[in-house]
Formats: C-alpha cells, sequence, structure tokens
C-alpha cells in the first residue's frame, strides 16, 4: 500500500459511539487514548456523509478511507469528499504502519474506471483522488488501471480535477511514463517516512527510488503538479524530516504534507510518540522557507485531507510564483 495506511482508527468518541446498522460510518476497532488534538468530532452520521457512503456501496467502490480507517472519515464524507482505492482491497506488499489487507489480491475489475468516473459525477466532485493497493503481482504494477480511470474520468466528468496516489510500481518498465502520459493534474506518491526507517516501515520499498520516481515525474512532465507526504511518530528525528525535506525540494516536489502516525492495531509498528501541534508548525515553516509551494502539515494531515481546497491553493500558489519571477526577471532587464 503506498498511501494513507497511516490513517488509523477514529478516537475514543468515534469508537464507542452507538453501532447501528445504517447510521454510523467508519471503522469501530477501539483506541488508545489520544491527546486532545487528535480527538475527533462524531460526525459521521450526517445526511451527506450517509449519501456518501451510499453513493460508494452502490457503485461497489473502496476507499481508503474505510479500508485505512481513517480518522478524518466523518468529516470528509460530510463534505462528500472521499479517496477511491481501486485494484480491490488487498495489498501484495506487507508495510509496517499500513491497515490495509494484504494477501492474494483480486484479479483486475475492468468495469472498475466506470465506476470511478460515475462517482466523480453523483457526488459533484471538484477533484477527485484516485489511489491502490500495492500491486506487485501485475506486469506494469497497476499503471494501466490507473490511466483507464483518469480516461474514464475525463470523459465523463470532464470539470473534475484528478490527483493519483500511486504506489512506487515496482519499477516495473514503462508504468510510471504510462500514468504521467495520462496527466493527471496532481501526481503524489509518499515517502512515508525518512531512510534509517524504511528497513522497518517499508521493507519492499525503496526511499531512494521513490524519490526518484517523484522527479522523474517532474522531468516527464514539468507542468504537472507533484506532491509526497511523511508521518511523525515512527522514530524519526527533526533533523531527519528536515533532511527529507531537502531531497524532496531537490527532486522539485510542489507539496508536503505532515501528519501524525497512529498505529492500527498490536501487531503494527509502534508510534514512538505524539508530536505536538507546535512541531508540525515548526516544521511547516521551516517547509515553507524550503520553497515548496504548498504544506499541510499537522497531526489530522492525511494525503488526501482537504485535497480538493489544496488544489485549488496549488495552482493559485504556482500562478503567482510564476507571476512574482516574471516581475523580477522584467525589473532585472530594465
Ligand atoms: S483524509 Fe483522505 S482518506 Fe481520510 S477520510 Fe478524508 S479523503 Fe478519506
Amino acid at each position: 500500500m503506498s498511501d494513507e495506511s497511516k490513517l488509523m482508527p477514529p478516537a475514543r468518541e468515534v469508537a464507542t459511539a452507538a453501532p447501528s446498522a445504517n447510521s454510523q460510518l467508519g471503522p469501530d476497532r477501539p483506541s488508545q487514548r489520544r491527546p486532545a488534538w487528535l480527538r475527533m468530532r462524531p460526525i459521521g452520521s450526517s445526511p451527506a456523509a450517509l449519501e456518501t457512503r451510499k453513493v460508494l456501496r452502490d457503485l461497489d467502490l473502496h476507499t481508503v478511507c474505510e479500508e485505512a480507517a481513517c480518522p478524518n472519515l466523518g468529516e470528509c464524507w460530510s463534505q462528500k469528499h472521499a479517496t477511491v482505492m481501486i485494484l480491490g482491497s488487498v495489498c501484495t506488499r506487507k508495510c509496517g504502519f499500513c491497515n490495509v489487507k494484504t494477501g492474494r489480491p483480486d484479479p483486475v475489475d475492468f468495469a472498475e474506471p466506470a465506476r470511478v468516473a460515475q462517482v466523480a459525477v453523483e457526488l459533484g466532485l471538484r477533484h477527485l483522488v484516485i489511489t491502490s493497493v500495492d500491486r506487485d503481482d501485475l506486469s506494469d504494477g497497476g499503471a494501466g488501471q490507473f490511466v483507464r480511470c483518469i480516461e474514464a474520468v475525463r470523459a465523463l466528468a470532464p470539470h473534475t480535477t484528478i490527483e493519483v496516489l500511486t504506489p512506487d510500481f515496482q519499477r516495473k518498465v514503462g508504468a510510471l511514463e504510462r500514468v504521467v502520459a495520462a496527466r493527471p493534474d496532481v501526481f503524489n506518491h509518499n515517502l512515508e517516512t525518512v531512510p534509517r526507517l524504511y528497513r522497518m516501515a517499508r521493507r519492499a520499498a525503496s526511499y531512494t527510488h521513490s524519490l526518484h520516481l517523484l522527479a522523474q515525474v517532474k522531468q516527464l512532465d514539468p507542468q504537472s503538479f507533484t506532491k509526497s507526504g511523511i508521518m511523525l511518530g515512527l522514530g524519526e528525528t527533526y533533523d531527519e524530516v528536515l533532511a527529507v525535506m531537502e531531497e524532496m525540494r531537490a527532486a522539485d516536489i510542489d507539496f508536503i504534507t505532515i501528519g501524525q502516525y497512529l498505529r492500527p492495531t498490536q501487531k503494527h509498528l509502534p508510534m514512538t510518540r505524539y508530536a505536538p501541534p507546535e512541531e508540525f508548525e515548526a516544521l511547516a515553516q521551516a517547509a515553507r522557507e524550503k520553497g515548496f509551494l504548498m504544506v499541510s502539515a499537522s497531526p489530522l494531515t492525511r494525503s488526501s485531507y482537504h485535497a480538493d481546497r489544496d488544489f485549488a491553493q496549488l495552482v493559485a500558489a504556482r500562478r503567482a510564483k510564476l507571476a512574482q519571477n516574471a516581475c523580477a526577471s522584467s525589473s532585472t532587464q530594465i
């Protein structure tokens, strides 16, 4: 799983809410006591959230919101914002922080892209985030299904912008190039943690390769927006996070997300600490100083949290930067 596997069971208030067949959304696993800044309001039963669930169920789509037990599910679904997870709900990898099931994956569903496009229409999405499980069993790593989904959304919902949150495609030849050629509006691939912790957290992945993949996206399509995220709470140091930021900027990544790792179950990697909000603010400031166009850093930040709003800001930030550069170069010429 490439992506939001850091996402976690909801806070105590949500987990202990009365279960009912239709009224309560989201996972129901018990969780440990959390600091106040990570406790969520139980708003998963709003009419809009229930409608979001109905649309997703009727279209038989998986979401990372549910599979990864995201703490933001109530809020996002109440705004009809969900992250679709394609290529089934079973991942071929077993990352230590990830809550998605692993094992023998489902066959590729060639009718899925049409349903992904339909969800954009039925939920009236301005911006759609599409992610997937890792599919190391497929010759293209799942790239073809990403492309089919992008094409289907473009055809049926041409005003919906598209963000892909991809796996690393296990370096399958031509896989990345195919997805970039389909021109998603945002290409997201998470680094997840600092390189020292890869052997523990992302055993089947390579930090260098993931970074290279993001740099390659920009080389292949300089107009694209690239995005990547990491988690705090796996044992990283502050300086290691700053070093990752430097390497992200060297790879020309536009948008960084930083959130809190929350341990899904006792079988997953332990969480070393709750980083306080002030630390996220300090990192956000450092990221802005390093030149990222957009920064989202908070305990509840996830790759797709507020992705529609953030995309609009990303576009505006690039325009402002281009205008500033043009202004600077014309005053130099004078
Ligand atoms: S933050 Fe992303 S994964 Fe979590 S509920 Fe919102 S859209 Fe879904």
